[in-house]
């Protein structure tokens, strides 16, 4: 089934549906009776999911205004936003910020958040069951040395998305704010470059949350009736107190 033969079953556009958490979601929500709408720039990646789970994989950089046109263009309708694309890059500090890494942080999860929740949101309200769920972090609450890049872009994701919740009160679209703490995904291999023992040492000594607790977090948000909002969720491992201080064995 196409995004543009889709007319049954209510539909989820999930980004970042290549991998981790975005992956994991599209999974949740197919199983809960969605038809999922995967953007991502592997959209090969995408294709696998989409096949398994009976969605629509399509292109989508969210950095990149015309591929968000484009991908938009071809849902016409929709219900369900999960705005998970994004991530970190670096861990300099802030007399070292390498510019570069900083723009494409914003751009992925600050602008690609806006353009995303911009362009459908007329199609939200107008299924009369609308919701944005926006993947933060607990670096939207915190801040920690060599993290400013990141943790700079998730509070401004976490200002944006929060904002709409004012300014849409009143009309049929509910807003939801996941932040999570540490969860394996391939987060820290993105973040480090490509190093595996540098991304792998993240999570030693405890039991980091998997991508399918974050997406059994926002099925749950999404799956309750449309006259309650879960406005914020945080979800840490037990074995993390804040994105400082963890337990490890
Ligand atoms: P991941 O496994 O690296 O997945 C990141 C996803 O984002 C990939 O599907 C990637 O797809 C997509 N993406 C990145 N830039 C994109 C762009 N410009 N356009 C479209 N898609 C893009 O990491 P994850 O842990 O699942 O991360 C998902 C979200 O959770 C992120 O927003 C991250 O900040 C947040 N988060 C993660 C953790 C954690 O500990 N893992 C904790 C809190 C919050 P392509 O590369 O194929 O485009």
């Amino acid at each position: 089934m196409s995004a543009d033969q889709q007319v049954s079953r209510r539909v989820a556009v999930v980004t970042g549906a290549s991998a981790g958490i975005g992956a994991a979601t599209a999974r949740r929500l197919a199983a809960e009776g969605f038809h999922v709408v995967l953007g991502a720039r592997r959209v090969d990646r995408c294709r696998r999911v989409a096949e398994e789970i009976g969605g629509t994989a399509l292109p989508l950089d969210v950095a990149e205004p015309a591929s968000v046109r484009a991908f938009c263009e071809r849902v016409p309708e929709v219900h369900v936003l999960v705005n998970n694309a994004g991530g970190a890059l670096g861990l300099e500090p802030v007399a070292e910020a390498d510019e570069e890494n900083w723009r494409r942080m914003w751009e992925s999860n600050v602008m690609g958040t806006l353009r995303m929740t911009k362009a459908l949101l007329d199609r939200l309200v107008a299924s009369g069951d609308g919701h944005v769920v926006t993947v933060t972090s607990i670096a939207a609450l915190e801040v920690y040395d060599g993290g400013a890049g990141y943790t700079a872009a998730k509070h401004a994701q976490s200002a944006l998305h929060r904002t709409l919740r004012g300014e849409l009160l009143g009309r049929p679209v509910r807003f939801t704010e996941i932040c999570p703490g540490m969860v394996e995904t391939e987060f820290s291999l993105v973040r480090f470059g490509g190093d595996e023992d540098r991304a792998s040492a993240v999570y030693q000594g405890l039991t980091p949350l998997t991508a399918e607790d974050v997406a059994d977090t926002i099925a749950w948000a999404v799956t309750r009736p449309s006259h309650v909002n879960i406005d914020q969720i945080v979800l840490k491992p037990r074995d993390q107190h804040s994105v400082t201080r963890a337990h490890r064995s």
